[in-house]
């Protein structure tokens, strides 16, 4: 047998106290601007293009046969989902769980006493100031599954969580996963297909990542 992983279970994770205080947080408030998730998610998968190029700095060979960094957004309408895709680091399995599931930074308390205080128009500053962005994507998602390999490793894994408490890490083939890099599908909400139509999606990126200097492509998969 070669390779067994993808018949390992799944393994179940509780969020940090934290993360599921502002999971709940984020779902319960009525944002005027749920748009801004699509900005972090754009935003980190820039950051881990940059973190590539600057690991393959000391090891050129991270870049394989695949040197330039992009990102894609690919939408699907009936599926109702937003994909967002970046060949840049990816993360390990333990990356994962120290990036998705805990949150480092101790600013939190003090993002969510902001936040509480702040008008309507102020929280989706707010999030980006604090670094609590990629659970924004929660505001418009009920489920969301990331792939990801790390650059230079043979291991692919699924992190999937509904943001209600809980998540799972499993291994994936790595014929389901990127060549290197992160996929976030994002089962977007009823009321938040419009993620899933061009214009709508366009218009998003050219207001709020017009200065990513990653390539951002979108695609439609056809129905
Ligand atoms: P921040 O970007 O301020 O660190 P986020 O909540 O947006 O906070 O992201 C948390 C962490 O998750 C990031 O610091 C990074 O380690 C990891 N992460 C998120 N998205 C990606 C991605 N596309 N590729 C690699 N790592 C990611
Ligand atoms: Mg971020």
């Amino acid at each position: 047998m070669t390779t067994t992983a993808t018949h390992k279970p799944a393994e179940n994770h509780i969020f940090e106290a934290d993360v599921a205080r502002l999971l709940h947080m984020m779902v319960h408030s009525v944002y005027s601007d749920k748009d801004v998730f699509l900005r972090e998610l754009i935003s980190n998968a820039a950051d881990a293009c940059e973190k590539l190029r600057f690991e393959a700095i000391a090891t050129p060979t991270l870049l394989a046969n695949d040197p330039d960094s992009r990102i894609t957004l690919s939408l699907d309408e009936e599926k109702r989902q937003l994909v967002v895709e970046d060949n840049g680091i990816g993360m390990s399995h333990d990356d994962l769980i120290e990036a998705l599931g805990t949150i480092a930074r101790s600013g939190t308390r003090a993002f969510m006493e902001r936040i509480e205080a702040s008008k309507a128009g102020e929280s989706a500053q707010l999030i980006g100031q604090f670094g609590v962005g990629f659970y924004s994507c929660f505001m418009v998602a009920d489920r969301v599954d990331v792939v990801c390999r790390r650059a230079g490793t043979d291991e692919a894994w699924l992190w999937s969580s509904d943001g209600k408490g809980s998540y799972s890490v499993s291994a994936v083939d790595l014929a389901a996963a990127p060549q290197r890099g992160t996929r976030i599908t994002l089962h977007l909400m009823e009321d938040a297909k419009t993620y899933t139509t061009r214009w709508s999606v366009e218009r998003i990126v050219k207001e709020q990542s017009g200065h990513v200097p990653v390539p951002i492509t979108i695609v439609e998969k056809p129905n």
